[in-house]
């Protein structure tokens, strides 16, 4: 007959003593462990630098909402509470996981702080932990292999998915649960046999349930069972440890650090090369992103850290449209070649440092990117792209591979400093219509002849017969409310924000001096412009110019002022407010326009499904006017449908790059007659009640 339970420690295993065995184990796992991950460190180390060890106490504050918290994850609720669950069944187990580890060892140990009460409480908690976790495991297995969600599938082009990985790496972790609760299960079984004192286990546990099957089990078979569980838990979990960095399983261990490096200040481009200061420039020999080395460090840790969710791609407008391009893949297929050329038991191909266009990447695919932000906003670990697509695009513009159509605007802008190659005297003509000096008269600033304000015009709206209209019904507000304004006429050029996401950052350097130089002559003490472009370019982009607004911030503070006041709109139109990207993700603007709509007498607002943060990419950032993508679907028509289905007649929005893409998408979608579309400025011109 056995008495009590031998413990691992105690027991042999293939003619080793546990305690050995136990202590070998984990030495080996560890060290091996160590080595695999300083091997995929490689390329990091030989990456470009990137500057994120500033303000680590906001850092650590974005570890604890992002990380700890999982705030991002409820965005997808189903997937989101089910990989809440898991992480944090995950921190629970932690404690518990490496005191079983040690107890292969030393029998006796118990965590300091865990003995007694505490101990007991801990052991009911992660009873539950650990019985949540493995049913998440199931549900997970089941969603895909069975519901198999459109989001996780991988188009042909992208090469092919991994289900059997994922429910590989599910497997173990349920493996490792079972293992853990039959440990304990199998024990306290054992001890009410020997009528010994018995672990209490958490009612409806996964380790009470297994108590409960083995109830009229043999001390032998308990036995058994036992030094099994215990032996399969080890094995599975340095199994587990070495394992996860072969594949999107290296997201467990990674994203503290990614989140951690995130970017702060998201809005501002990275520059060409961190410590580079733009007069240094000259003397970078190559600009940009061409081979995986010239990715910076903490590039490549996103890389890494991916979780193949998919979510970034499912909010991608590009993706949506069918353009070559899916910000997951853009990460999935970096990290295969990190892991191709940067293989953990070989050292024969490290760093062959091959062009990554033309052999992971394609052209049309940097090129597809409207840099609107909405995979970055989406990604539950702060994985970062508007930076990687400008650097690819800075490495092709460096070699020469200008796409066709974008060729003729760039040359225009270095020449004319607009994209449509017009005249510089004939910027302020939008100014100069009779109809409109009537009412109000723009004054163009110069030394002599100041004001306080400067409105900046920007390309789209100075020369673009149809915005043109958005410029003389900004200047027409500013006049409404008494500001002294005025704007710069043929002293301005392009704010170059388009310029820059493109990737010709010596261009956009040109045309920022110009226009910081000639706004900094004025004097002025603030600048206010209705593009979002030129506002995140003069916001962000430019350094020593003074405050800048957005329209929609002065017309919601003079709102509420009580300083202007509107006339009731027709009551059979529907409205709809398109967030523009520059105006909401990029810069957070996303109440003024819509409490300047509601403050419109009989305006009736309804929201499309994709608004705020979420919103869809009209199809114009990143000189995307230009550009002609190959895609199956104008991301204009998309949107316009997507306002159809809200129930709205009426498209305002707060952009002259919107308006361009969402009037074209109306023609195109056939809904002339049954959609609108208008600029928030323009409809606030046409409401505002004059004395
Ligand atoms: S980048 Fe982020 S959102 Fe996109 S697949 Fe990876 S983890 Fe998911
Ligand atoms: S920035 Fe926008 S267009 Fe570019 S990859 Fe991200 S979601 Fe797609």
């Amino acid at each position: 007959m056995v008495v009590g339970l031998q413990s691992p420690a105690q027991a042999n295993f293939w003619f080793i003593q546990g305690r050995v065995l136990f202590l070998i184990i984990p030495i080996l796992g560890t060290a091996l462990f160590a080595y695999i991950v300083a091997r995929r460190l490689m390329p990091l180390i030989r990456a470009q630098r990137d500057l994120r060890f500033d303000r680590p106490l906001i850092r650590l504050e974005r570890v604890l909402k992002f990380w700890l918290g999982q705030w991002k994850h409820p965005r997808y609720r189903f997937a989101g509470t089910i990989h809440i669950l898991i992480f944090a069944g995950f921190i629970l187990l932690a404690t518990r996981a490496f005191t079983l580890l040690t107890q292969g060892a030393s029998p006796s140990f118990v965590m300091p702080g865990l003995s007694g009460e505490a101990g007991h409480v801990y052991g009911i908690i992660t009873d539950y932990a650990a019985t949540i976790v493995f049913l998440c495991m199931i549900v997970a297995a089941i969603r895909r292999i069975v519901f198999k969600p459109a989001r996780y599938a991988v188009p042909a082009r992208y090469g092919k998915g991994h289900p059997i990985d994922a429910i590989f790496l599910l497997a173990l972790i349920a493996i490792l649960m079972v293992a853990d609760s039959l440990f304990l299960g199998s024990k306290a079984v054992a001890d009410a046999q020997q009528g010994q004192s018995v672990e209490f286990l958490a009612v409806l546990s996964l380790p009470w349930a297994l108590k409960s099957l083995l109830l009229s089990s043999s001390m032998a078979t308990l036995q058994g069972l036992y030094l099994g569980a215990f032996l399969t838990h080890e094995l599975t979990f340095f199994f587990l440890l070495c394992y996860r960095p072969f594949g999107i399983q290296f997201h467990v261990e990674t994203p503290l650090f990614t989140i951690y490096f995130a970017k702060l200040d998201r809005e501002i481009l990275k520059p060409v090369r961190w410590g580079v200061p733009d007069e240094g420039l000259d003397q970078v020999k190559s600009f940009g992103v061409k081979s995986f080395e010239d990715f910076t460090w903490k590039h490549m840790l996103d890389f890494y850290s991916c979780a193949d969710c998919g979510r970034c791609s499912d909010n991608c407008p590009s993706n949506a449209v069918g353009r070559p391009l899916s910000p997951r893949f853009l990460s999935i297929k970096a990290r295969d070649y990190a892991f191709q050329h940067y293989p953990v038991f070989s050292r024969s191909r490290n760093g062959n440092s091959k062009p990554l266009i033309g052999s992971i990447y394609s052209e049309d695919e940097v090129w597809s990117c409207t840099t609107c932000g909405a995979c970055e906003e989406e990604c539950p670990l702060l994985v970062e792209y508007i930076d990687k697509m400008v650097d690819l695009r800075r490495g092709l513009i460096d070699d020469g591979n200008v796409p066709q159509s974008l060729q003729k605007p760039l040359k225009a802008l270095e020449s004319r400093g607009n994209p449509y190659g017009k005249m510089e005297k004939k910027r302020a003509e939008w100014a100069k219509t009779a109809d409109f000096q009537q009412v109000c008269h723009v004054k163009t600033l110069d030394k002599s002849n100041g004001a306080e304000t400067l409105y900046f015009v920007d390309s789209i709206t100075s020369y673009d017969e149809r915005m043109q209209s958005i410029g003389r019904a900004t200047a027409k507000i500013l006049d409404h409310i008494g500001e002294n304004f005025g704007i710069l006429g043929s002293a301005e050029k392009d704010s170059g924000h388009e310029v820059r996401r493109f990737g010709e950052e010596m261009l956009f350097i040109a045309l920022r001096d110009h226009n910081v130089d000639a706004i900094k002559t004025l004097g002025v003490k603030r600048i206010v412009t209705a593009d979002p472009h030129a506002y995140n370019a003069l916001k962000h982009d430019y350094k020593d110019v003074p405050p800048v607004e957005h329209i929609s911030q002065v017309i919601a503070r003079e709102v509420k002022a009580g300083k202007i006041r509107f006339n009731p709109v027709e009551k059979d139109l529907v409205y709809t407010y398109h967030d523009p990207c520059y105006l909401g993700r990029h810069n957070q603007i996303y109440d003024d326009p819509r409490d300047v709509l509601d403050a419109i007498p009989g305006l009736k607002r309804v929201e499309m499904s994709r608004c705020r943060d979420r919103s869809f990419c009209c199809g114009g950032g990143g000189l995307m006017l230009f550009y002609e993508p190959k895609e199956d679907q104008r991301m204009g028509v998309k949107r316009v449908q997507m306002a159809a289905e809200a129930g709205a007649n009426v498209i305002v929005t707060a952009c002259p790059f919107c308006m361009a893409n969402i009037e074209d998408a109306i023609k195109v979608a056939g809904m002339e007659g049954k959609m609108t579309a208008i600029d928030l400025a323009e409809l606030v011109d046409k409401q505002v009640a004059r004395e």
